[in-house]
């Protein structure tokens, strides 16, 4: 198979691959006290069914426990309502429900509701240690009109500016959506915050896709997407589908991405590297590989080598150094370390089951 047809396909079932970034800005959209509280919930007192014990209450669903709620405080003309979670204020554009209309809007907006607090609850748990123990609610506020700048970059499904923007619609947002969470956990509830774009990046794309399970992000292969038949056709072609939970394994989505890049299979291709630029993958980048040109999935499994290789203290003890200071602590010059993940990278795919066209 050609290469164009590799990087074609691997386009299609990636198009929406989380590209995004984080940004630990002054502007804060959200200035909520700690609101972890919810809101008691009504239950609806229907009879007990027969075959159900009386005691035994329904779980509620996601709309009940989470109710739209009146947003009074932060720019109500913009946000006319809000929606309270564990982890977040969601606030709710008056013109992107007009924009998807209301059904679509809180059909999409519940389908994300269903997973982000638990996709949230792992991100904090896989960086227990890392970031602060009290983590407060973030903002997060629909912007899917595009008035933000970085809205209208393909690029971005959403963008964390202190409070996290999403762009688009739910499908690309829900993408990025725990990615740009883990930058709020990494540069804003932690003492010592990810620094220079390779590591904020890396580490974000490392416990969003490959630790944490990123339910949320499935809704791309959900009736959301045109293309879901066709994106799930071919990640079953690649091996990256979890057959027994009929759901895309985003982890080994990464791996296998990585290794088309690795394998030099993107070579005259365009692609968002951490370093937030759009380049074209050379020839001469497997001799001189830098570390700001790496495509995202590159990151973050050159962060699952380091991991297993020298430890996650080690790892993260060092998310925020130079190149030259990286290089010191690892005691290998990048270049090394990144053939040394290529060469990893290429057993753990054979391991994983993964087979690049
Ligand atoms: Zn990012």
């Amino acid at each position: 198979m050609s290469k164009r047809i590799t990087a074609a396909i691997l386009a299609l079932i990636l198009a929406v691959c989380a590209i995004a970034c984080g940004q630990a800005g002054p502007e804060t959209i959200h200035a909520e006290p700690s609101t972890t509280q919810l809101p008691p919930t009504e239950i609806p007192m229907t009879p007990p069914a027969t075959e159900v014990p009386a005691t035994e209450t329904p779980e509620p669903t996601v709309r009940e426990r989470y109710p739209i709620e009146e947003n009074t405080a932060f720019k109500p003309d913009v946000y006319p309502y809000l929606v309270r979670t564990e982890s977040a204020v969601w606030y709710l554009a008056g013109e992107d429900i007009e924009l998807l209309g209301e059904e679509a809007f809180y059909d999409g907006l519940y389908a994300v509701l269903e997973h982000a607090e638990e996709d949230f609850a792992d991100a904090r748990e896989a960086l227990k240690g890392y970031i602060n123990e009290e983590v407060l609610p973030v903002g997060i506020h629909t912007d899917f009109c595009g008035h933000e700048a970085y809205s209208k970059l393909p690029t971005y499904g959403a963008f964390l500016n202190g409070s996290i923007s999403l762009y688009q619609n739910w499908m690309r947002a829900s993408d990025a959506l725990l990615h740009e969470y883990v930058h709020y956990l990494t540069m804003g509830c932690t003492v010592r915050s990810t620094g220079g774009d390779f590591w904020r990046e890396s580490v974000a794309q490392y416990v969003a896709n490959i630790v944490c399970r990123n339910r949320t992000a499935d809704l791309f292969y959900s009736g959301m997407n045109p293309n879901a038949q066709d994106a799930e056709t071919q990640a079953k072609q690649l091996g990256v589908w979890n057959e027994e939970e009929n759901r895309v394994d985003h982890k080994k989505v990464e791996f296998m991405y990585a290794q088309s890049f690795a394998n030099g299979d993107m070579v005259g291709f365009s692609y968002f590297t951490v370093g937030q630029k759009t380049v074209v993958r050379t020839q001469e980048f497997r001799d001189d590989p830098q570390r700001l040109e790496l495509m995202y999935c590159e990151a973050s499994c050159l962060l699952a080598y380091l991991i297993e290789t020298y430890g996650r203290d080690m790892v993260y003890g060092n998310w925020s150094t130079s190149l030259s200071e990286m290089e010191e602590a690892f005691g290998k010059p990048f270049s090394e370390l990144y053939h040394d993940w290529a060469a990893w990278n290429t057993e753990q795919c054979a391991l994983m089951g993964i087979t690049l066209p």
